[in-house]
């Protein structure tokens, strides 16, 4: 597909192609939407099979960047960047090189870890530009985000449980988490802390056995964490768990974990899952904790305002599931309308002239 065609599908921006051949840097930035803010989104490092590929990743995630923080009610756009190659070659000064493509944007796009960068190459990009979060907290930013992704995942149960049953306390409820690895552990200790019961499901029984010490509860296997006759299903630990395979299995009420793109297909699943009056709480909009906690670190990082800022989450989710219910459609379908409605509403304003 042409490559313009291929932009206004997606409705982006701008993109940016970046190479410097002397540290061997093959890049694509893409701004998708800068209405609300910057653009910022993080960049990930693959060793693409195609450059089509790599193109139709970052739009497709910088897009998903601008929705995520359109519903999380942040001012700031979408954006992503990849960088081609195998991150086993990855240098200081491919990541110095890439640090002054992003400052070329002036602070349209902001950048961050994602998979394969680490807070060592956004160290390297900081040395070239301030266009960039998720440094290390001993030198001000913001540190591990997933205590913060896990207390918006816990808030966005609480906001479920109060959709479902009328009022959103955690305690006697079960939950059943599906990966304990860094958002799952926080999220077992928050629901511990509040009173829940709990019971996991992990392919690394060494997780298991750190989060079963911790907190005590039921170790599942297999697909015993789909039957679970629990409360909540919170899954947070890989995409595509709930499609026509696992949907049958279902029996809790609510779905509501911090994993990115749960549904295998959005539109199929989701349709599947308010049939069968489940709600789901859309994983972009529950695990937006991330986002937060890189946003504030913009304004001068405070760990505690980023977790006040991340039990926000709460309304969000009940406004997402309650608009769905109004409007017939499914949940995923309406966050993404949130997103949109904000997008615009803001897009129309006046631009007032002030002399100077
Ligand atoms: P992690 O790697 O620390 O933990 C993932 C856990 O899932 C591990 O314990 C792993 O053993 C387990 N696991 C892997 N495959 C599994 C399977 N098939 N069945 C059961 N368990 C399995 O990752 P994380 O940082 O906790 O992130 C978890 C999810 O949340 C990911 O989808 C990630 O994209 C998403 N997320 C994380 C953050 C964050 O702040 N870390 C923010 C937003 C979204």
């Amino acid at each position: 597909m042409n490559l313009f065609e291929q932009l206004a599908g997606y409705d982006h921006e701008q993109v940016v192609f970046c190479r410097d051949e002397s540290v061997g840097l093959k890049a694509i930035i893409a701004v998708h939407n800068t209405s609300l803010g910057p653009a910022l989104g993080g960049t990930r490092m693959l060793d693409y099979p195609s450059e089509a590929d790599a193109v139709r990743d970052v739009l497709r995630l910088s897009r998903g960047m601008t929705y995520k923080a359109a519903v999380a009610g942040l001012d700031l756009g979408g954006g992503k960047a990849v960088i081609i190659g195998d991150p086993s070659l990855k240098s200081e000064a491919m990541f110095r090189a890439f640090g002054r493509f992003v400052d070329t944007l002036g602070g349209r796009y902001i950048t961050a870890e994602d998979m394969n960068t680490t807070v060592e190459d956004m160290g390297n990009i900081r040395r070239e530009t301030r266009w960039v979060t998720g440094s290390e907290a001993a030198h001000g930013g913001s540190g591990d985000p997933s205590p913060v992704t896990a207390w918006g995942v816990f808030h966005g149960i609480r906001a479920c449980l109060e959709v479902t049953y009328g009022s959103p306390d955690v305690a006697g409820r079960t939950v059943v988490i599906q990966g304990v690895g860094n958002v799952g552990w926080w999220l077992a200790k928050y629901l511990h802390d509040a009173g829940a019961k709990l019971a996991y499901a992990d392919v690394s029984a060494k997780r298991l056995g750190k989060v079963v010490e911790a907190f005590g509860g039921q170790v599942l296997e297999g697909d015993d964490f789909y039957k679970a006759e629990a409360d909540v299903l919170a899954p947070c630990a890989i995409g595509g768990i709930i499609n026509p395979r696992t949907i049958p299995m279902l029996r809790a009420p609510i779905i509501a974990g911090g994993a990115n793109n749960q549904l295998d297909d959005e539109r199929r699943d989701g349709e599947a899952l308010a049939q069968r009056n489940i709600n789901y709480a859309p994983d972009y909009v529950i695990n937006a904790g991330g986002l937060i906690n890189v946003y504030s670190e913009l304004k001068g990082y405070g760990r505690d305002k980023a977790m006040q800022d991340a039990a926000n989450i709460f309304d969000t989710v009940k406004r997402v599931i309650n608009k769905a219910k109004v409007e017939g459609t499914t949940t995923a379908m309406s966050a993404n309308r949130v997103a949109e409605e904000r997008i615009a509403a803001v897009h129309r304003l006046k631009r007032v002239w002030l002399p100077s």
